[in-house]
């Protein structure tokens, strides 16, 4: 993908304010580093046009190559490089110091722009039309040798890159990707400001919020053995923000989160943050698919279609297996637990599944009756990583039906399925039978997998599905207890209003996730907002009232003083950043990333703390973890 803010007309910065282009004052550099560069240009930013102008460029040695008389260098700032050619029978001076140039120093260049002639024209770069002819140079800063080329395709593992992170945030690339969250970042601000939120910060020393991690935590000095966590999300204060009165509220916040780490996770990570009053779903969703249209405004990809389908949480499961759908294809999940018992002698395998509860789902794989016994393994490999022991398969080949069923199938019966699941001579049958859970599950990734492996998934398109009605609570196996799917604030929906008493793992919650292509972008949900509500749901976790008291005391009475029915959304910023400028790897979109067990490796936090920090918390630190 592409994302690009469109560039203003007579654009002279990189951040494309035109009116506040650059006067240019042509100083002499003499001890630039003392009084400040009286720079003119950045480096990336000067064209053919700009031929015959007098400029003052600063910024790094990205390259330099001395050919014997002749010595090109290549001078980097954030926007670019421009090509400078020292020549000794120009000018002396300027050459000799030229010459003791080396990469990554910090220089300052005045001189004149030139067209280059044409045989020489680089049209591999934006400047490539242009080079620089120096009046005079100055070295601001030397260098060491880096451990690492800058060069766009990282030249060396992350773990150097990390280290010496500020050296790896100069590659053009990787420059570029905070260029493109910074332009993200006003184009939310903008968008929130026109619709008439109010960006307010809310504390980063406070209480724990549950949203289902492990808080982390901050010993308080003062109070003794009490502790401050880090919010996982400015959840209750932004309730408390529509108790105030203020009615609509953004924030892009930091969130932090003590889970074990996972390729895409970062202990802290930034939330496009937001509440509303006197809402519910459908408005949340509308203000934020406006805003994703927005952001996208400046992208090449194509929406696949707007608005953004809604699918219940229950759909999901089964038609795509997941709560996440990719929805940019099809080959979704078929519930055949009739058709397969309908005729022929059903396999023994159906029919215990369809007895025992569970059922049978098949997805059709277009064009794929030619896919190999070996291939196929490949496929039960999958399915059998979710505890199920077989797939089922029927190639509709154009000579008739073949399949691995066909002792207790008769063709006629097949052909009849095919029918039935809309399948054309030519397509793959893929069958699995279980446990719904387990059905679903297996099927869902099955259908990912196949999909990708040929190629199916249009890569240049984005599809938006809303996903509602998740379950409000869920059994937590570790817990052994009711917890919230989404967190404990959340409504139930107004149809199940009566379950939360009877069979609360039953009741569906007023929650909706946006997910992108398969990966959640985000999720809110519309909040209790009156006291007997929030303690109905607090009871149904198995919460006391003094509990309850003791731990959210603070909002129950909030709510005590006329709270306006509201509700919100949070999406990860980081994430949307790493989709839209197609990256890897979501450390790619964040200036100081922590690797996946939690460290910096710049400034190696964590650190132990002195033992006269730690005295003075009233800490004692046990054995080191090993
Ligand atoms: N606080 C929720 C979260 O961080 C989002 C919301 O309910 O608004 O996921």
């Amino acid at each position: 993908m592409n994302w690009e803010e469109k560039p203003l007309r007579g654009q002279h910065r990189p951040n494309g304010d035109a009116s506040a282009a650059q006067t240019p004052i042509c100083r002499p550099l003499y001890n630039s580093a003392d009084r400040g560069v009286p720079r003119t240009h950045y480096c990336g930013i000067m064209r053919g046009a700009d031929a015959g102008e007098a400029v003052v460029l600063a910024g790094w040695v990205a390259r330099r190559r001395d050919l014997g008389g002749l010595i090109f260098v290549d001078l980097r700032d954030r926007s670019g490089t421009v090509q400078v050619v020292f020549d000794p029978s120009e000018n002396a001076g300027a050459h000799a110091v030229a010459g003791r140039l080396r990469a990554e120093y910090v220089v300052a260049v005045s001189g004149r722009v030139a067209e280059r002639d044409p045989a020489s024209r680089n049209r591999a770069l934006p400047t490539g039309d242009i080079e620089i002819r120096p009046v005079e140079v100055e070295v601001l800063a030397e260098s060491l040798t880096p451990p690492f080329y800058l060069t766009d395709e990282p030249a060396a593992d992350e773990t150097l890159r990390l280290r010496y992170r500020y050296l790896d945030l100069r590659r053009p690339a990787q420059n570029r990707n905070l260029a493109l969250r910074h332009r993200i970042t006003q184009v939310i601000r903008r968008y929130f400001d026109r619709h008439d939120f109010l960006e307010i910060e809310t504390p980063s020393l406070t209480r724990s919020t549950p949203e289902g991690a492990r808080d982390f935590l901050v010993p308080s000095r003062l109070s003794r053995g009490a502790f401050y966590a880090l919010p996982q999300s400015p959840q209750l204060f932004k309730q408390l923000l529509m108790v105030a009165g203020f009615d609509r509220y953004f924030q892009i916040a930091r969130c932090f989160r003590d889970e074990d780490l996972r390729a895409d996770r970062q202990p802290e990570f930034t939330q496009i943050d937001v509440e509303m009053s006197f809402v519910a779903e459908e408005q949340v969703m509308a203000v934020t698919e406006g805003l994703m249209l927005e952001i996208l405004e400046r992208s090449d990809t194509r929406l696949a279609r707007v608005p953004f389908p809604r699918i219940t949480y229950a759909e999901a499961m089964a038609r795509y297996g997941t709560d996440r759908p990719d929805m940019r294809f099809g080959m979704e999940l078929k519930d055949v637990s009739a058709l397969v018992l309908d005729g022929g002698t059903p396999a023994p395998a159906f029919c215990q599944a369809t007895t025992g509860g569970g059922e049978v789902r098949a997805i059709v794989v277009a064009g794929g009756a030619g896919t190999s016994r070996k291939v196929l393994d490949g496929y039960a490999a999958e399915v059998a990583r979710f505890g199920l022991g077989g797939l089922g398969s029927v190639h509709f080949a154009d000579g008739g039906p073949r399949t691995s069923l066909s002792r207790f199938y008769a063709p006629e019966i097949l052909e009849r399925w095919r029918t039935e699941v809309a399948a054309e001579t030519g397509d793959l049958l893929l069958i699995a039978a279980g446990p719904a859970s387990k059905v679903r599950a297996a099927l869902g990734q099955l259908r990912l997998h196949v999909a990708r492996e040929r190629g199916v998934i249009p890569d240049r398109e984005l599809a938006f599905v809303w996903v509602t009605e998740f379950p409000l609570l869920e059994m937590s196996e570790q817990e052994g207890r009711l917890v919230a799917v989404h967190h404990p604030f959340t409504a139930v929906h107004p149809e199940d209003r009566a379950l939360l008493a009877t069979d609360p793992a039953a009741a569906r919650a007023r929650a909706y996730d946006l997910v992108l292509n398969g990966v959640e972008l985000g999720g809110g949900s519309i909040r209790n907002y009156r006291r007997d509500q929030q303690m109905g749901l607090f009871e149904a976790l198995g919460m006391s009232e003094a509990e309850a008291e003791q731990r959210f005391g603070f909002l129950l009475e909030a709510l005590d003083y006329g709270a306006p029915p509201h509700g919100g959304i949070a999406l990860g910023l980081d994430r949307m950043v790493m989709m839209l400028a197609g990256l890897d790897s979501i450390r790619d979109c964040i200036a100081f990333p922590k690797t996946s067990s939690g460290s910096c490796l710049l400034t190696g936090a964590p650190a132990p703390a002195s033992a006269e920090q730690v005295k003075e918390l009233g800490l004692e630190i046990g054995p080191a973890k090993v």
